[in-house]
């Protein structure tokens, strides 16, 4: 399995992307603006996407991708989400006020988007690769993903605070090799990470202890401008015993 990175990051700026992931090349985990990186040949090979919860940075892209491949698409785009997520997305964004709804063009029968709903803890199989939604702990509903193979298991936390349900499950698997897991605020701001329910590394510290596995660990979503703050703060408080990665867009994981 490949993963590469388009986007990691809590905001935009110059080289700076939010929250998108190519798994091989046609799974997209969450469609934030990295996606805009891709060229149409990239991007007509992505065939599902996975989105953990309606947070507009890892949505945006979703509306703009339908519509630039619109006339290209010869199979929908299927956008696989919880209940809560799929409705947020059909009241806010494919509304025909914000953009139209892509679900019934060109027309209802032969659409070129697709919403399919999955539970926590649903497994969607997909040419030898499977992709498990699990429970995470975020201000809307919200999940991490992991994507398995014969060999290898990438999980992606989307966006969360301190929770159980996500290291369990992770302690089930019988191994981990990359982690993709957010630390969006740096220590200061641990009011602002409990309210938003976001990790800070002290925070994001206490959790790894629960894990019983010592993946690659990427951290994603760190707030434009403390990245090598939130980095060193990482650093100190998970120990020297971890494969720590600060993420940027552009990076190529084989597993
Ligand atoms: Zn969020
Ligand atoms: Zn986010």
């Amino acid at each position: 399995m490949q993963v590469r990175i388009l986007g990691c990051s809590g905001g935009i700026g110059q080289k700076v992307r939010t929250s998108s992931y190519l798994v091989d090349h046609d799974i997209l985990l969450d469609a934030g603006t990295g996606v805009g990186d891709l060229t149409l040949e990239e991007m007509l090979q992505i065939k599902h996407i996975f989105i953990t919860h309606s947070h507009m940075d890892h949505v945006a892209i979703i509306p703009l991708l339908v519509d630039t491949l619109f006339s290209s698409l010869k199979q929908p785009i299927i956008v696989h989400a919880l209940k809560e997520t799929i409705d947020a997305l059909q009241t806010h964004f494919f509304n025909w006020t914000i953009w139209p709804d892509f679900t019934e063009l060109p027309s209802l029968e032969a659409s070129v988007l697709k919403f399919e709903e999955m539970k926590i803890g649903d497994v969607y199989e997909l040419n030898g690769r499977s992709v498990e939604m699990i429970e995470v702990n975020h201000i809307v509903p919200a999940v991490a993903y992991a994507v398995k193979t014969q060999n290898s298991i990438f999980v992606y936390s989307g966006d969360t605070t301190t929770n159980d349900s996500l290291w369990d499950k992770l302690n089930t698997y019988p191994r981990l090799d990359l982690m993709v897991v957010e630390s969006a605020f740096a220590n200061h701001d641990i009011h602002l990470a409990n309210v938003a329910r976001h990790y800070c590394p002290e925070l994001l510290a206490a959790d790894l202890k629960k894990l019983r596995h010592k993946p690659k660990l990427g951290i994603s979503h760190l707030k434009p401008g403390e990245e090598t703050l939130i980095m060193d703060e990482c650093r100190k408080a998970f120990g020297d015993d971890w494969d720590l990665h600060q993420l940027s867009s552009g990076d190529v994981f084989q597993l």
